[in-house]
């Protein structure tokens, strides 16, 4: 007897891990990591921030109507071809592959400098 009910109680034990990585995935939905569709490299998501573009080579995708909505239908890569001041961050600007619209991110705190020191130059 004593078997049995050691056995019942662990059917309905459910790890506190598990709760925790549930309620984590919930909270971050639209900061996930991704793929870059320009240089294949796997970003990781930006937590403190919705990731809107690619840390390496600041492709970026376009997804958004309004910031962060995803409600885009045109899905065009947008290549970033400059760089402007905006408040005391920089914003990059971008330029739809598919719909040629302009674009502009702000840049993200693991951005390549090195990278927006070149599209700055452009
Ligand atoms: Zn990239
Ligand atoms: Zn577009």
């Amino acid at each position: 007897m004593k078997n049995i009910n050691e056995r019942d109680q662990s059917k309905g034990y459910i790890p506190l891990r598990l709760i925790i990585r549930d309620k984590m995935k919930r909270f971050s939905e639209r900061d996930e990591s991704f793929i870059c569709e320009n240089c294949k490299k796997e970003v990781s998501p930006l937590i403190y921030s919705s990731r809107d573009h690619c840390p390496y080579c600041l492709y970026s995708k376009h997804v958004d109507i309004n910031p962060g909505d995803r409600e885009n239908p045109c899905k065009g890569l947008l290549k970033p071809i400059g760089i402007e001041k905006y408040k005391d961050t920089y914003k990059i600007l971008y330029q739809c592959q598919k719909c040629k619209i302009s674009h502009k991110n702000i840049v993200a705190k693991d951005d390549d400098m090195n990278m927006i020191i070149q599209i700055s130059k452009i």
